[in-house]
Parts: structure tokens; C-alpha cells; sequence
């Protein structure tokens, strides 16, 4: 199942107060497949989606609507009665959905306003699985009905952004934390726990890799590094042999040509003088110069000798 069907489960297991039922049935009509004069209808994959529309021109209008088995297994409510219609949409003027504004509630209660949200989003919502990218939106053919929807959304706190893909208008929210409390307000307030959760796994997991990656980075810098100091070895041995070192420096180069895999920090503990990391670092570009002067000077002929 995907992220968005959980959701509408989970909003279709959610009891409704009853102050609500009015609202939230006016929503699943209003943002229905089609809303017109001479027709609505609604399709839908989910049965109890297909249920709850069928109880809302129940409860709007006294008329109970059939419920037909499309083709692809989906479930659709058509009803092209005109006189029901005209009723329909009278009770659903006078519940005063249209007078909410962004500054006027209508006096509607704020659990009546979540409650036509839930109404539509089940109907016309869907939100994109969480692991994938934050997306949530509405969407509507008619311009009208999509104002009344930013109005309610906007009386919860929400401001939606909006624009039109085929000419349909569409609402709708990227922001992460803006969907979790929408989630939470329309009443599926354990996905958006799971959202949250999501986010934590996925800030979790960015924080390792940027970890792993900044190690592996520091491991090759090092792996580089030890390999150069290993060639400079190499060539001091070719030109007079460690014997010529300084018994500090010799020790140094022999733990490195010796544990071409050891960190400054290791050879510092291995040597007998207690010498900070530093001051084994110090040690190794002295080698390094050597090794450099003398292989100028013998202008390459220790590897000619091999
Ligand atoms: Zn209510």
C-alpha cells in the first residue's frame, strides 16, 4: 500500500464528532470526481471511501445513491438526479462553507474545519511517500471550490501554494513539517509519526555517510601520504642505507617502511621517545627532504644500480 492510502485508512479510521459530519460530508461531494448541475460522481479504489460519499448525500439530502463495480475493480457513485442535486447543494450553501475566509472562520468550530479538510483530502488528496520526497496536494477542476479548499487549509494554519497541471487546480504543501501538521490536524496523526520518523532515519543516515565519506577521504590522505614517505624510505636505503639516518629519524623510517598501514599517530606510540603525532610528522618531512637531496644528487642512478 502506498504512503497516501495508509493515510486515507488511517483518516477513515478516525471517528468524527458529530458536530463535524455535515462539513466533512459537504467536502466529499464538493471535491468529488465531478460536482455539476447535472451530475456528480466520485471514483474511487478504496469501498470505504465509495462508503462514506454514499452517507454524505445520505445525510445531506435523505437519498441514498447506488455504489456500481467499474471495470478495473474501482468503485463509482454517479448521481444525476437534478432535483437531488439542487438539494444537495442548497444544504451545503447553508452550512456556510462558502462565507469561510482566511480572517473569518464563519463561525464554524475549528473541529468542523479539520473535518471538511479530511473530507476532501480523502476524496481529491494524495501525499507522496515520505522516504521519497515531501509533496502533498489537492486537486479540483473548478476554481471556486479550490478557493473555499485554501480557505479552510488556511484557517488551520496552512498556506498552500497552488498552480494548474490539464487545467485542473492543484494545492499543495513540500514542506515536511508543514505536511506532518497537516496530517496531524485532518486526524492521521500516526503517519505523520511515521513521517517524522522517516525524517529522523534520513537525517541519520545523511550524518553517517557524511561521516563515512569524510574517513574514507582522511584514510586515503593518509594512505597517500605513507606511500610517499614509504618511496623516500626506499631511496634512502639506495643512497648510503637508514645507517646513515639519525637514530631518531632511522627508528621513524624503519616503523614506516616496516607498517606501510600505520597512522602518524600509531608510529608516535610505537616509538620508545613518547614524540607527539606532530612531531612524527615532522620527523617524516625530514626523511622526505633527504630522500629528495639525495636522489638529486645521485640524479636517479640508484635505480639505475637495481
Ligand atoms: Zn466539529
Amino acid at each position: 500500500m502506498s504512503f497516501s492510502s495508509d493515510v486515507k485508512q488511517e483518516l477513515l479510521g478516525t471517528a468524527l464528532n458529530p458536530c463535524c459530519e455535515p462539513l466533512f460530508s459537504a467536502a466529499l461531494i464538493m471535491f468529488g470526481r465531478e460536482y455539476t448541475g447535472q451530475r456528480l460522481s466520485m471514483l474511487t479504489e478504496t469501498p470505504a471511501i465509495a462508503d462514506a460519499y454514499v452517507s454524505a448525500v445520505q445525510l445531506l439530502s435523505g437519498k441514498t445513491p447506488s455504489v456500481m463495480q467499474s471495470e478495473c475493480g474501482n468503485c463509482k457513485v454517479e448521481v444525476d438526479d437534478a432535483g437531488l442535486i439542487d438539494a444537495l447543494t442548497a444544504e451545503i450553501r447553508s452550512l456556510s462553507v462558502y462565507q469561510v475566509r482566511d480572517n473569518d472562520d464563519a463561525g464554524l468550530s475549528p473541529c468542523c474545519i479539520s473535518s471538511f479538510v479530511r473530507g476532501a483530502f480523502l476524496v481529491c488528496g494524495t501525499v507522496t511517500d515520505p522516504n521519497k520526497e515531501y509533496h502533498l496536494e489537492f486537486s479540483c477542476s473548478a476554481a471556486s471550490r479550490t478557493a473555499v479548499l485554501a480557505h479552510f487549509l488556511a484557517r488551520l494554519g496552512v498556506h498552500v501554494k497552488t498552480t494548474k497541471r490539464s487545467g485542473v487546480n492543484i494545492l499543495y504543501l513540500k514542506s515536511s513539517e508543514e505536511i506532518e501538521d497537516l496530517l496531524t490536524e485532518m486526524g492521521a496523526s500516526e503517519q505523520a509519526m511515521m513521517m517524522m520518523g522517516a525524517k529522523v532515519y534520513k537525517d541519520i543516515r545523511n550524518t553517517v555517510n557524511r561521516r563515512v565519506n569524510f574517513e574514507n577521504a582522511n584514510i586515503a590522505r593518509s594512505m597517500n601520504a605513507a606511500t610517499k614517505q614509504f618511496a623516500a624510505i626506499e631511496t634512502i636505503m639506495k643512497t648510503g642505507g637508514l645507517e646513515s639516518l639519525s637514530p631518531e629519524l632511522r627508528e621513524c623510517a624503519r616503523l614506516r617502511y616496516e607498517n606501510i598501514e600505520m597512522t602518524a599517530a600509531e608510529i608516535a606510540k610505537a616509538l620508545p621517545d613518547g614524540i607527539s603525532v606532530s612531531g612524527v610528522n615532522h620527523r617524516m618531512k625530514r626523511i622526505m627532504r633527504i630522500a629528495e637531496d639525495r636522489a638529486a644528487r645521485t640524479g636517479g642512478q640508484a635505480d639505475a644500480e637495481e
